[in-house]
């Protein structure tokens, strides 16, 4: 039986690469909806068609059992899954792929790969499984490296150890979503963290570059659940000690949660890990106004109810998805217990949300329109490919900003999204928006975006209108990133956003980390030159 492959260029398996007609479904489905015109067809690439540069170094013997040059792996590993990263794919335009792609699997493997990129003056990329939106993964490092070597981690991929009184797994960091989660059920526990993403990133990938997962309250973010770390660094290997909680001193996990493999590569993690929920109740509350809807959702968790979700969608998000005619918007609330029941808990939130105008159905009866939303949202990154091909631009950008600040942001957000967009396509886009994540103090807006957009200017075109949102973040105040975190496109806000200190304290880290400079250049810690996008 031949294994199935994940596509060079996009989301998903070969075979579920769209065929012309589904895409022109979905365009012309979109062209009703919005108004936008497609361009004419243009087919995805295959691997026959792509020109990769020869590998600059030759695999010594002794690691030939870890390493692949073939057009496969080194295409497989060029790009992430941001728009960028598509209009280059379809372009055929592999030129910056990595020389050699490695699958270790232990930290010694790791270690001696991490002395060949020495001897070879190679880039060393930590590769999960490539859904990085944000540049995470691209060979983009600068002229001063001789090779660049992609050290994908999927080989580590187990649940080595269950301590099931304290409630924690050990797993490998290469384990993706699903794998994870099975080691686990065998116990009858969930990491219970599940990004969009869930299918095809790696706990890895997660830890690093600080996922937020669907539960939308209380642990949005992978942080929460890492108890300890396994970290192999080319100064050696580091690891934590597991704790419940520590106040010694900074943490050496926070170090490394986030650090987007520019401090090395966790290998794995201990991770705080749940007994299956038995009791699930959620709901749809609709509202007329924005601002009673993330009013309602404050309410609530001020008011300590900790739904674990919380997520408004706005009526054109809503339109889109199929959910309605564009005339509410929703909030998608939810609730679940191992332990007990949960309809007290969601009776209090729906008075709750009533008291702010919101309206919902019969108490206990299912809204179907939940479903839709949720099927939209899953099928999203492969009907994305498709308007791709006839030349739609869809992308997305999030952040967060507090409560205090939120009506005038997201009004502000959404209009220069607009204006920039019509300013360089010459034609009125499509934005939209949706609160992924809720804190007491504040939300995580989610925009997505579509734009016409004129043939060989697509990429010109997006990073005008990146650049734009960019700035209009955080000159409101928000962060360039909520959870897809910041790789190589967010480089230039982040350096902007983050104390200067700061930056500097994490360069000598690094300095002493990674002292020849050769994990993920460019992330995190900038190149000599100025950051900029693909
Ligand atoms: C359709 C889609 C939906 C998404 N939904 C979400 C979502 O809901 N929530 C969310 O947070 N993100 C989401 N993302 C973004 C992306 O999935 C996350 O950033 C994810 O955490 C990346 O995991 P990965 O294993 O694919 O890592 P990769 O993309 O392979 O790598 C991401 C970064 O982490 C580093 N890295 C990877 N593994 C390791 C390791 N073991 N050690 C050190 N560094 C490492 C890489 O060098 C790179 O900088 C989405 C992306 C797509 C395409």
């Amino acid at each position: 039986m031949t294994q199935r492959r994940l596509k060079f260029w996009g989301w998903g398996y070969e075979d579920q690469t769209l065929t012309e007609d589904d895409s022109l479904m979905i365009v012309k489905r979109l062209n009703k909806l919005t108004g936008l015109q497609p361009n004419s067809y243009l087919s995805p690439p295959s691997l026959s068609e792509i020109n990769l540069p020869k590998p600059r170094s030759s695999v010594p013997n002794r690691l030939s059992h870890l390493v692949s040059q073939t057009d496969y792996d080194r295409a497989s590993h060029t790009y992430g899954k941001s728009y960028p990263d598509y209009i280059r794919a379809f372009a055929k335009d592999f030129s910056c792929c990595p020389d050699s792609v490695c699958f270790p699997e232990t930290n010694e493997n790791i270690l001696e790969l991490l002395e060949w990129g020495s001897e070879i003056n190679a880039a060393i990329i930590p590769f999960g499984c490539g859904s990085s939106v944000v540049g995470g993964i691209e060979p983009r490092v600068g002229d001063k490296f001789s090779s660049v070597i992609t050290i994908d981690m999927r080989k580590m991929n187990q649940v080595l150890e269950i301590d099931k009184t304290s409630r924690a797994a050990r797993i490998q960091a290469g384990a993706l979503g699903p794998q994870l989660e099975a080691g686990l059920k065998k116990s009858g526990l969930t990491l219970r963290h599940f990004p969009q993403s869930f299918e095809f990133s790696t706990l890895g990938g997660w830890i690093a570059t600080r996922s937020g997962g669907h539960f939308a309250t209380l642990y949005p973010h992978i942080d929460e659940l890492v108890e300890s770390l396994v970290t192999v660094t080319p100064k050696g290997v580091m690891e934590s000690r597991r704790l419940p909680g520590s106040g010694a001193g900074p943490s050496p996990d926070r170090l490394i949660i986030g650090s987007e493999g520019s401090l090395g590569l966790i290998t794995e993690a201990w991770m705080r890990v749940h007994s299956k929920p038995e009791f699930r109740k959620s709901a749809v509350v609709r509202f007329k106004n924005i601002e009673a809807a993330g009013q309602s959702i404050r309410s609530l968790l001020q008011a300590g109810l900790w739904p674990s979700n919380a997520r408004f969608v706005d009526s054109e998000e809503c339109r889109l998805a199929g959910v309605n005619k564009g005339d509410y918007h929703m909030v998608v609330i939810g609730f679940e217990n191992s332990e007990q029941p949960v309809d007290t808990l969601m009776n209090k939130a729906l008075e709750c949300m009533e008291d702010h105008g919101g309206v919902f159905g019969i108490a206990g009866e299912r809204d179907k329109t939940a479903d839709i939303w949720r099927n939209a949202f899953i099928s999203a990154p492969f009907k994305r490919e498709g308007l791709i091909s006839y030349g739609i631009m869809h992308d997305t950008f999030e952040t967060s900003i507090t409560w205090d600040k939120l009506s005038d942001f997201h009004e502000n957000i959404k209009l220069v999204t607009e204006q920039v967009i019509k300013e360089v396509t010459g034609k009125p886009g499509h934005v939209t928006c949706r609160f992924t994540h809720a804190y007491t103090d504040g939300t995580a807006p989610y925009f997505t975006f579509h734009a016409e957009t004129k043939p060989g200017q697509e990429l010109e075109q997006w990073r005008e209108i990146k650049t734009a949102a960019g700035d209009a973040l955080l000159s409101a105040g928000g962060t360039i990133t909520h959870h897809h975190a910041v790789g190589r496109d967010h480089m230039p806000w982040y350096e902007r956003q983050r104390p200067q200190l700061f930056g500097g304290s994490l360069k000598a880290v690094k300095n002493y980390l990674d002292p020849e400079s050769r994990l993920n250049p460019g992330v995190i810690i900038p190149l000599d030159k100025e950051s900029s996008l693909p």
